[in-house]
C-alpha cells in the first residue's frame, strides 16, 4: 500500500510542478483519516497526532481574554509585539544561556510560520539542505517547496537516531545551505547531548556556509538524564549563522493558537519579516498576549507534566517491547518510535498481508481502530510512531487493541 492512501484529491495538471513534487503531510492526513472515522460512529483512538492532551493553563487563557477585552485586535508589528519579544529575549537568556536583542527575534503563526519563512527568504533552486533522518514529516516538503533539495540522511537505532559528525561531515558538499537539528525530535525523542552538538559543532566549524536550524520546540519535555541543549549554547561562535527556533505548541499546550519564535542572525531575522510582511502579516494578536503571559508566569506546571509524559512513556515502551514491537526509551518528546519489521509477510485476522509499515499502520486504523504514523513518513521504513499524549486509560485501550491485532496476524 503506498504512502499516498494518505493524500487528497488533486487535480494535479492544474497544480504548479512545486506543489505536485510535495507530500501532503502524514501525521496530518493520518489523524484526518482517524478523525473521519470517529465522524461516521466509529470509536477510533488517535495517537497519530503530535499534540499535548493537556488544556492550556488558566492564567494563560485569561491573558488571551484580557488582550480581546483591551482591544488587542488589530494588526501588530510584523513579526511580534515588543513585550512578547522581550519576554522571548527573557526566556531565551533564562532557559538557554542566549542573548539575542530585540531585532535578532521573529514571531510568526506557529513554528512552521519560522521554519517555511527561514527557507523561503535563503533557499535558491540547486540548493541542499541537510535533514538526518527519521524527521519530521514537514522538512523535506517544506525545502521542496521552496524549490531546494533535501538531503536526508538516515541516522540508525544503534546509534539512538543522533546524527554524528561524521555523518554529517559526509552529507555537506558545496550546495549545502542549511543543516536542519531537531532534538529532543519528532518522531524518534532521541536528545542531542552537550558533547553530542559540540561534535557537531567542530564539523561546522569547517564549513562556514552552512546554516543551522535547531528545531528546539520539545524543549521542555526531556526524561531521566537527558538534558535539553541548544547548538548556541554550546557554541556561541556560531550564532551568526544559526536560527534557533521554538514555539508554544507542545510546551504550552497552545497548539491552535499558532505561535512561533525564533532567535537568529538580524539579516536572516530581516528577511523573515519582509516574508511575513508580504504572506501572513502578524501571528494573532491575541495569541501574542497569551504567550507573554505563558512565558512570563509560573512556569512550574511544565514540571508536573513532564512527569505524566515520562509515566506514559514507560507503560508505552514497555508494552510494545512485550507485544514484539521493539522501540528504545526515548529520552524526549512525546513519541515512541518503534520497529513493526517483525510483523512483515504476515496476515492481519482480517486477511490483510503487511507487506510494509504503511499496511500495518493502515490496517491497524481499518481494523482495530487505532490511528498511528507509519516510519515511512519520517524516511524512516519499517517503523511507525505511536504518540502518548493521551491519558492512561486512552493508552492502555489502544495498547490493548494493538496487542490483539499483534496477536491475531498470522
Ligand atoms: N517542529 C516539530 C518537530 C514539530 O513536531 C512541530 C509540530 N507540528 C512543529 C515544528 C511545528 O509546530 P507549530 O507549527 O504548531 O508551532
Ligand atoms: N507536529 C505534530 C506531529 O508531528 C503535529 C502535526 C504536524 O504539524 O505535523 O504530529
Amino acid at each position: 500500500m503506498p504512502l499516498d492512501v494518505l493524500g487528497t484529491d488533486m487535480d494535479k495538471n492544474r497544480l504548479s510542478d512545486v506543489i505536485n513534487s510535495v507530500q501532503p503531510s502524514a501525521t496530518i492526513g493520518m489523524s484526518q483519516k482517524a478523525r473521519a472515522m470517529l465522524a461516521a460512529g466509529k470509536d477510533v483512538i488517535i495517537l497519530s497526532q503530535g499534540e499535548p492532551d493537556f488544556e492550556t493553563p488558566e492564567h494563560i487563557k485569561t491573558a488571551a481574554v484580557e488582550a480581546l477585552a483591551s482591544g488587542k485586535t488589530r494588526y501588530t508589528a510584523v513579526d511580534g509585539v515588543p513585550e512578547l519579544k522581550q519576554a522571548i529575549q527573557q526566556k531565551f537568556r533564562r532557559d538557554n544561556n542566549l542573548d539575542y536583542n530585540l531585532a535578532e527575534i521573529s514571531v510568526a503563526p506557529g513554528g512552521k510560520a519560522i521554519l517555511f519563512n527561514a527557507f523561503i527568504a535563503t533557499l535558491n533552486p540547486g540548493d541542499e539542505v541537510i535533514i538526518p533522518a527519521p524527521c519530521w514529516v514537514s522538512y523535506p516538503e517544506m525545502v521542496r517547496l521552496c524549490g531546494a533539495k533535501p538531503v536526508v540522511i538516515r541516522t540508525s537505532a544503534d546509534t539512538g537516531f543522533k546524527l554524528t559528525g561524521k555523518l554529517l561531515e559526509q552529507a555537506i558538499t558545496p550546495k549545502t545551505k542549511w543543516l536542519v537539528l531537531n532534538s529532543p525530535s519528532n518522531p524518534t525523542g532521541s536528545v542531542l547531548s552537550s558533547d553530542d552538538l559540540r561534535a557537531l559543532a567542530d564539523i561546522l566549524r569547517r564549513h562556514q556556509n552552512v546554516l543551522v536550524l535547531t528545531d528546539d520546540i520539545y524543549e521542555h519535555l526531556t526524561y531521566g538524564q537527558a538534558n535539553f541543549a541548544t547548538l548556541v549554547e554550546v557554541a556561541p561562535d556560531l550564532k551568526d549563522r544559526v536560527l534557533t527556533m521554538n514555539g508554544m505548541s507542545k510546551a504550552y499546550a497552545m497548539t491552535g493558537w499558532r505561535l512561533g519564535y525564533a532567535g537568529g542572525p538580524k539579516w536572516l531575522i530581516a528577511a523573515m519579516r519582509k516574508v511575513m510582511g508580504q504572506s501572513t502579516s502578524n501571528a494573532n494578536s491575541i495569541a501574542q498576549y497569551a504567550a507573554i503571559a505563558a512565558l512570563n508566569g509560573d512556569q512550574k506546571f511544565l514540571k508536573d507534566w513532564r512527569g505524566v509524559f515520562q509515566r506514559r512513556r514507560d507503560l508505552v515502551c514497555e508494552i510494545l517491547n512485550a507485544i514484539g514491537l521493539s522501540c528504545a526509551v526515548p529520552d524526549g518528546a512525546f513519541y515512541v518510535f518503534a520497529n513493526c519489521e517483525k510483523f512483515m509477510g504476515k496476515t492481519t485476522s482480517q486477511g490483510t498481508v503487511l507487506t510494509s509499515d504503511v499496511d500495518f499502520a493502515m490496517a491497524l486504523l481499518e481494523e482495530s481502530l487505532v490511528a498511528i504514523v507509519p516510519g515511512s513518513a519520517f524516511h524512516a521504513p519499517g517503523y511507525f510512531r505511536l504518540s502518548y499524549a493521551e491519558s492512561e486509560p486512552v493508552l492502555n485501550s489502544a495498547l490493548a487493541r494493538l496487542q490483539k491485532f499483534c496477536e491475531d496476524c498470522t
